[in-house]
C-alpha cells in the first residue's frame, strides 16, 4: 500500500499505525546492526539528492545553496556521523545501585525504545527539523511517522517521495497534510511524541498527548530577549546579533526577538548594525537574492503590521509579491503592542533602552521562559545576574 500519500483518511492512519507497532514488536528495530544500517540509509538519502533538498528550499524559503547547506543538510550529516559512531556505546546497560529494600539484588538502567514514534514538524527549517528527531528515533530502535510542515510544499513532497522510496512504511512513513491530518495522527496509539512548532500548536499535542498519556517532547518558541551592556565590543555584538536575526529571514526559533541596549552604547549599536546590514545584503536588501523571503503572505502581513508598532529608525521597507521585509530596527511604542507580546520570526528588530540591569531582569522573569538569552557584556557579574530565570544564556 502508498503510505506516502496526500490526503490520508482515518483508516489508513490506523492501519499505517498497526503496521508500525506489529514491525516494532517483532523487535526487528532493537539490533545495533539494523539501526546503523537504517542511519547509514537515511545518510545516502541526504547525499543522493542534495541538490533536490536545496531546489526544494530554494522554492519554499528562497535560502541560498549556501545557507541551506549549512543549516539544514551538512548539520544532518554530521549528526548521523556522531550519532553512529556513539550508538554501541549509548546503548549499553549501564551499573546502577540497588534501594536497601533490594538488597542481594542487582541493578542496571537498560536503554530501551519507546516503540512507535510522531515526528511533527514545522516550516522554518523543514528538511533540518524533521529529520534530526529521526535520527534520534532510529538510534533509539523506534519506528516513525513524520509529518511536515503543509507551508513548505516543495520540502513536504519531497520528502514524501524520499521517505517512501528508501524505507519501508512498517518502519518508517510520512503522512502529509495540515491541520486535518495532524489531528487524526494524535488521536492514534503513539508511543512518543516529537513536536516542534509554536506555543499555540504544542498545548494542543500536550492535551491529545495528556488523553492517552502518551510521553513526549515539545520543540517550541517564544520571544528571546538580547541584552548588551556598556562593556560589550559593540561592532561585534552588532554582527552576531545580525546574523542571528536575519539568517533565514528571522525565522528562526532561537533568533533574538528584541533587544535591551544600555543607553551609553545605543547610538554606537543602531549606526553598527546599519553598516553590518549593508555588509550582509547591499544597499537595497529586499532586492538582494541572497536575502530570505517570509514563508508565506499570510506570515507576510503579520510581521508587516508589526511595523505600526513603534518608530522605524532603519529599514521598514516591504515588498508583498516576492514577501520580502527589509532588516528593520524600530522603537517599541509600548510593551501592550502585538510587536512586544507575539513571538517576532522575521527581520523587525524592537531596541530598548536601559540604565538598570535589575530593571531588565525583573521584565524578562515577569514574561514566559525564554527559548534563549544573549547576553554581551565582559563584566561577570553582568553574565551572571542576566542567567536568573532563563533556560539559555549565551555569553559572548
Ligand atoms: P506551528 O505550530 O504552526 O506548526 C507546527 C506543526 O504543527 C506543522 O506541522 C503544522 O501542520 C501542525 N499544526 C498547525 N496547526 C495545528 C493544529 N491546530 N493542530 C494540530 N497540528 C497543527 O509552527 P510553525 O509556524 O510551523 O513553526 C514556527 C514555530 O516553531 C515558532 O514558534 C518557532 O519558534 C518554533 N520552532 C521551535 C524550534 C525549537 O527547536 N524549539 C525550532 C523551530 C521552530
Amino acid at each position: 500500500m502508498d503510505f506516502s500519500i496526500k490526503k490520508h483518511d482515518r483508516e489508513s492512519i490506523t492501519s499505517l499505525v498497526n503496521q508500525q507497532k506489529a514491525f516494532f514488536y517483532e523487535g526487528n528495530t532493537r539490533p545495533l546492526d539494523f539501526r546503523l544500517e537504517q542511519l547509514t540509509q537515511l545518510s545516502n538519502m541526504i547525499r543522493d539528492n542534495e541538490t533536490r533538498i536545496l531546489d526544494a528550499l530554494k522554492a519554499d524559503l528562497n535560502k541560498t545553496d549556501a545557507e541551506a547547506y549549512v543549516s539544514e543538510v551538512g548539520i544532518l550529516l554530521e549528526e548521523i556521523t556522531f550519532t553512529m559512531k556513539k550508538l554501541e556505546k549509548w546503548m549499553k546497560p549501564k551499573k546502577a545501585k540497588t534501594a536497601r529494600t533490594h538488597i542481594g539484588s542487582k541493578g542496571y538502567v537498560i536503554p530501551e525504545p519507546y516503540g512507535v514514534t510522531l515526528i511533527i514538524a514545522p516550516w522554518n527549517y523543514p528538511f533540518h527539523l524533521q529529520i534530526s528527531p529521526l535520527i534520534g528515533a532510529i538510534a533509539a530502535g523506534n519506528t516513525a511517522i513524520l509529518k511536515p510542515s503543509e507551508l513548505t510544499p516543495a520540502t513536504s513532497e519531497l520528502l514524501a517521495e524520499l521517505i517512501q522510496h528508501y524505507f519501508p512504511a512498517s518502519f518508517i512513513a510520512l503522512v502529509e497534510g495540515g491541520v486535518e491530518e495532524t489531528q487524526e495522527l494524535l488521536k492514534q496509539p503513539f508511543d512518543y511524541l516529537f513536536f516542534t512548532g509554536s506555543v499555540q500548536v504544542g498545548k494542543i499535542v500536550m492535551e491529545a498527548a495528556a488523553k492517552q498519556l502518551i510521553p513526549l517532547t515539545l520543540e517550541l518558541g517564544g520571544k528571546s530577549p538580547c541584552i548588551i551592556d556598556g562593556s560589550a565590543d559593540i561592532p561585534l555584538a552588532a554582527k552576531r546579533v545580525a546574523f542571528g536575526k536575519l539568517t533565514n529571514a528571522g525565522q528562526t526559533c532561537v533568533a533574538p526577538d528584541y533587544l535591551f541596549v544600555h543607553h551609553s552604547v545605543k547610538e554606537q549599536f543602531i549606526n553598527e548594525y546599519k553598516k553590518v546590514v549593508q555588509t550582509f545584503y547591499g544597499e537595497h536588501p529586499i532586492e538582494e537574492e541572497r536575502y530570505g523571503k517570509i514563508v508565506n503572505v499570510r506570515h507576510f502581513d503579520r510581521l508587516a503590521a508589526y511595523l505600526q508598532d513603534g518608530e522605524i529608525i532603519f529599514g521598514g521597507s516591504t515588498n508583498r509579491a516576492k514577501c520580502k521585509i527589509e532588516p528593520t530596527l524600530v522603537i517599541p511604542s509600548g510593551m501592550e503592542t502585538p510587536l512586544m507580546q507575539e513571538e517576532i520570526f522575521g527581520p523587525i528588530l524592537p531596541i530598548l533602552e536601559y540604565s538598570d540591569l535589575e530593571e531588565v531582569i525583573k521584565f524578562i522573569q515577569a514574561r514566559p521562559k525564554p527559548l534563549a538569552l544573549y547576553v554581551f557584556s565582559k563584566v561577570e557579574s553582568v553574565q551572571k545576574v542576566s542567567q536568573r530565570g532563563c533556560l539559555l544564556v549565551v555569553v559572548v
